[in-house]
C-alpha cells in the first residue's frame, strides 16, 4: 500500500453528503456495513437460499471496538450497521427509510439480497466489544469486525476502520496492511504534486496559480474534469445550504435523552427582528447558521461531513455569511471549497480529522482551519495568506478534547461549531490584514496537533468517560 498522500485526497473525498449525527460513528459504520455486504455479495452470490437447514444457515455479526463501543448507542452506530447491511447508502437513501432498518430488522431478523436472506438480530448480533481484539490491542479506536458464519463456522470476515469524516479503512487479513478506498493510481502523474502545505504554497507561487487552479489541474490528471468536479460541488454547496434552512426552520427537542432544545430557529427570529444586542449586530449569523446544522446533525438528519459530521456547521456557516455579505458567485464559493479541501487533505494525511484518534482539535479545529483558507481565497488572499489563516485556525484549536455529554453529538458539539465558525472568520480577518508572514508555519501546527493527540488521555477522545461528559 502506498502511504497517503495529501494530493490523493480529493475534495470530493472530503465533503462527502451523509447523515447525522457522526460521520466517524455514523456515517463511516454505513459505509463499512455497506462494503461488506457488497465483498458477501461477490464471493457468496447464489448461497443464500430460503431453503437452508439449519446447519447451513448464514448468519452476520457484527462486533463493534473501541470508541465505537463506548459511545456508538448514543451516535446511532447500531442503526446505521443495520442501514448498510441492508444495502442503504448514506447519501442517495432518504433519512426515514436509513432510520427504519433496525427495527425492521428487529421486527424480522433477515438481511435482504433480492429474494434470498442471512440472518441478522441486530439485538443479539451487534456486540459493543471492548478496546481490544483477541487479547490484541486495536488497529484503530474506531475498529468494527463483520463476520458472516455458516452454522457455527466463520466462513468470510473483514476489519473495517472508520478513520473519521465518513473515510474507512478495510485491514488485509493476511498482512495487517490498511487499505483506503480514496488510494489513487500511484502511475498517474500530478502536473502539480504537494504533500505539504509549504509544497503547495511553492506550487501556486513557481506556478503562478490560484490555489484551487492546482487541485483542478491535479483532479483532471485523475480523469475528473473540471465541469464534474463544479457540478458535484454545487450539489455539495446545495446541501450544506439546505441543513442551514432546515435548521432555522425547525424547533423542538433533540433525540437522544439530554432534553437539549434546538436554539437556532428562536436566535435566527431575534436576529431577523432586531432583537439581538446591538453589540453583537450580524455577527451573531456565523454562530446561528453553524448551531443549525448542527441541530440537524444531532437530530439524525442530511448533512455534509466537514470534513466531519460533528463539526459540519462551520463551513456552511461562513460561506452563508459571505455569501450574502459579499454577494459571492457560486463558482466562487466552489473555489473556497477546493482550498479548504486542501487543508483537510493535510489534517489527515499529517495529523487526524478523528475525535477518537486526537480529540476535538481534529475535527473542529481542522474545520475551523479549512473555513479560514478557503475563505481567505474566496476573499482574494495570496498563499501565504491562505496558510496562515489555515495555521490560526489549527493553533488556537490545539490540544481541545472530545467529551461529548452521554456520547451525544450535542453538548458541548453544536455551541462549539458556532465558536468554530467565529474564530475562522477572526483567522481570514488577521490573514488578509497581514502580508503572510508568520512564525508557525501550518506543518509545524500540524506535527503539535499529531503529538498532542498522541499524548492526550484516551478518556478525552471520544469514549464518553471524562470532561463534560461526566455532567
Ligand atoms: S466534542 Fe468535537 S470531536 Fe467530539 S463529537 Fe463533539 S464535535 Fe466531534
Amino acid at each position: 500500500m502506498n502511504p497517503l498522500r495529501a494530493d490523493h485526497i480529493s475534495p470530493l473525498d472530503m465533503f462527502k453528503i451523509g447523515i447525522g449525527p457522526s460521520s466517524s460513528h455514523t456515517v463511516g459504520p454505513m459505509v463499512a456495513a455497506l462494503e461488506f455486504r457488497r465483498q458477501t455479495l461477490e464471493n457468496f452470490k447464489g448461497n443464500f437460499s430460503g431453503d437452508q437447514t439449519t446447519e447451513d444457515i448464514y448468519r452476520f455479526r457484527v462486533e463493534l471496538f473501541g470508541s465505537l463501543s463506548a459511545t456508538g448507542q448514543g451516535h446511532a452506530t447500531d442503526a446505521a450497521i443495520c442501514a448498510g447491511l441492508s444495502g442503504m447508502h448514506p447519501k442517495s437513501t432518504s433519512t426515514k427509510e436509513i432510520w427504519a432498518a433496525m427495527p425492521s430488522l428487529q421486527a424480522s431478523p433477515h438481511v435482504k439480497f433480492g429474494n434470498q436472506t442471512i440472518f441478522f438480530q441486530p439485538d443479539t448480533d451487534i456486540i459493543w466489544q471492548g478496546w481490544f481484539m483477541d487479547d490484541e490491542p486495536l488497529p484503530h479506536p474506531n475498529t468494527i469486525r463483520f463476520r458472516l458464519y455458516q452454522g457455527a463456522a466463520i466462513v468470510f470476515e473483514q476489519v473495517i476502520l472508520s478513520v473519521g469524516g465518513g473515510f474507512v479503512e478495510t485491514v488485509d487479513p493476511h498482512t495487517g496492511q490498511r487499505r483506503k478506498a480514496e488510494d489513487k493510481d500511484p502511475n498517474i502523474t500530478l502536473p502539480y504534486p504537494y504533500n505539504s502545505a509549504s509544497e503547495f504554497i511553492e506550487q501556486c507561487e513557481s506556478n503562478k496559480l490560484e490555489s484551487w487552479q492546482i487541485v483542478i489541474a491535479n483532479e483532471d490528471a485523475r480523469g475528473l474534469k473540471e465541469e464534474v468536479l463544479r457540478s458535484k460541488l454545487q450539489e455539495i454547496l446545495e446541501a450544506m445550504e439546505s441543513s442551514i434552512e432546515s435548521g432555522l426552520h425547525t424547533d423542538g427537542i433533540l433525540p437522544g435523552g439530554l432534553n437539549v432544545r434546538r436554539r437556532a430557529k428562536t436566535l435566527y427570529q431575534q436576529l431577523q427582528s432586531g432583537k439581538s444586542p446591538a453589540w453583537a449586530g450580524n455577527d451573531l449569523r456565523p454562530s446561528v447558521y453553524a448551531m443549525a446544522v448542527n441541530e440537524e446533525n444531532a437530530a439524525g438528519g442530511r448533512v455534509v461531513t466537514a470534513p466531519t459530521n460533528g463539526s459540519s456547521g462551520i463551513i456552511p456557516a461562513v460561506w452563508r455569511t459571505l455569501r450574502e455579505s459579499e454577494s459571492l458567485s457560486p463558482e466562487v464559493l466552489q473555489n473556497g471549497l477546493i482550498t479548504a479541501s486542501v487543508v483537510g487533505a493535510l489534517v489527515k494525511t499529517h495529523a487526524s480529522i478523528s475525535g477518537a484518534e486526537v480529540g476535538c482539535q481534529g475535527e473542529v479545529g481542522t474545520s475551523c482551519a479549512m473555513a479560514a483558507a478557503g475563505a481567505t481565497a474566496m476573499l482574494g488572499g495570496n498563499a501565504n495568506q491562505i496558510e496562515q489563516a489555515a495555521e490560526i485556525g489549527i493553533e488556537h484549536h490545539l490540544g481541545m478534547t472530545c467529551d461529548p455529554i452521554k456520547g451525544l453529538v450535542q453538548v458541548p458539539c453544536i455551541e462549539r461549531n458556532a465558536m468554530g465558525a467565529v474564530k475562522a472568520l477572526n483567522a481570514v480577518a488577521l490573514s488578509l490584514a497581514s502580508d503572510g508572514t508568520h512564525l508557525i508555519s501550518l506543518d509545524k501546527a500540524l506535527s503539535v496537533m499529531k503529538q498532542t493527540g498522541l499524548d492526550m488521555n484516551q478518556k478525552y477522545k471520544e469514549t464518553a468517560t471524562g470532561g463534560l461528559a461526566l455532567g
